[in-house]
């Protein structure tokens, strides 16, 4: 199969990178991302992709420089993405960018009918429903990548029909078990301390405030068709069960294994086989012992915030989404606090005043608007 992954340099795009070099079957024709352009490089003389995408026009350039010698084209910005999305040749596109950026890209793709493997949830965030209404239009195939998703999509090979509710797990994050005085200093560095998976830095910024999960259960809705009432988050520090479905005759289908990205990505390329995989088999006899605890909506606003937005339905997630994204990008530079993050996207939520089916255009602009003014009420 022909493959492009957008957003090659980060988390995800790297370990898919390691699945396509141990597997023939995947062929990798593009690659793009914002600005890396040193692993950029690395990677395109590894791989050899007829294109690659990059974000940042004067990256762009000057990764055109470097690379005359081989035989690829190089496109720029938002316009480069989409134009690697739906290049004819490509059969699935990876998308593995970070934030609602990948939403265009992603559209590009459904717009093509490709399979797509979607790691990007921002986009079924801030778009879900336009997106799900479009991958039916086109007969497009979204295979999920996010670890839960991808659990909850093997469990459901029989069917939605007797599914009584999706149960999302998670970690926890680093802070588990805290106060929220003691949430009130923690620094970046603390943050990025996740106890199970090693991610991009927004992503782990999410999982410290719970709003990763919050993202995934309106991913989750979108994805699998299911109401949010029949979607329920677990606390399991352990991170061994990866998700499950509990269904109508009592039974619990659940998806186990070690926390390694690996499988869920393989299985995108794989789906309905399975490959022989990079990740040893999880030996249970060395697990120990798995818990459970229900999350504490207190101390971890976030996840309520995003069931809030998603049962609002229309621009809303789009709001908690940006909102979200400009807030931990001022964690993370130290412009604010960590329980700032969510007041931040509280009060972006309060002041906003829905579009109930919004279009694609509607969406952008709320999208651009969350983002200046989350700007200036950190700035101010
Ligand atoms: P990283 O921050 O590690 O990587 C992000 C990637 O996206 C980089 O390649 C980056 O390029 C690229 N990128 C960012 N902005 C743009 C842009 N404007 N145009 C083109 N490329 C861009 O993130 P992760 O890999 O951790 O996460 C990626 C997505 O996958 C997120 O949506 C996340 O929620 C999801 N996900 C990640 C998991 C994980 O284990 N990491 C697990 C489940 C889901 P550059 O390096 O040049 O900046
Ligand atoms: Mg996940």
């Amino acid at each position: 199969m022909q493959v492009a992954v957008l957003g090659s340099t980060g988390s995800i795009g790297r370990q898919t990178l390691e699945v396509a070099a141990a597997r023939q079957e995947i062929d990798i024709i593009a690659l793009a991302a914002r600005k890396n352009i040193d692993l950029l490089e690395e990677q395109t003389r590894q791989f050899q992709p007829k294109y690659v995408g990059v974000y940042d026009v004067q990256a762009a350039k000057e990764f055109q420089q470097r690379v005359v010698d081989l035989p690829v084209t190089v496109v720029a910005g938002i316009e480069g993405l989409e134009e690697i999305a739906s290049l004819a040749e490509i059969d699935v596109v990876v998308t593995a960018v970070s934030g609602a950026v990948g939403l265009k890209p992603t559209i590009a793709a459904v717009k093509q009918g490709k399979t797509i493997a979607l790691a990007n949830k921002e986009t079924l965030v801030a778009a879900g429903k336009l997106v799900m209404d479009l991958v039916r239009e086109h007969q497009a195939t979204i295979i999920p990548v996010d670890s839960e998703h991808s659990a909850v999509f093997q469990c459901l090979q029989e069917g939605t029909g007797a599914v009584e509710k999706i149960i999302l797990t998670a970690s926890g994050g680093p802070f588990r078990g805290w106060t929220r005085e003691q949430l009130a200093h923690v620094t970046p560095k603390e943050a990025l301390k996740h106890p199970n998976w090693e991610m991009g830095r927004k992503i782990t910024i999410d999982s410290a405030t719970l709003m990763n999960k919050g993202l995934e259960v309106i991913e989750a809705h979108w994805l699998f068709d299911i109401p949010y009432e029949q979607i329920q988050v677990v606390v399991h520090p352990q991170s061994i069960i990866h998700s499950a479905v509990s269904f109508r005759d009592g039974s619990i289908l659940a998806h186990l294994g070690v926390a390694d990205m690996r499988i869920p990505i393989q299985y995108a390329f794989s789906y309905p086989e399975r490959w022989e995989g990079l990740v040893k088999t999880l030996d249970l006899t060395t697990v120990g012992q798995l818990t459970f605890e229900k999350p504490d909506l207190d101390v971890f606003p976030a996840l309520k915030l995003a069931y809030e937005a998603g049962l609002t339905g229309g621009t809303m997630p789009v709001v908690l989404n940006a909102s979200n994204e400009v807030a931990v990008e001022a964690f993370l530079s130290g412009q604010i606090g960590f329980l700032d993050i969510s007041r931040l996207v509280r009060q972006a939520m309060e002041r906003h005043r829905v579009i109930k089916e919004p279009t694609l255009e509607e969406i952008l602009q709320v999208d651009r608007e969350t983002r200046e003014n989350v700007w200036k009420m950190i700035n101010r």
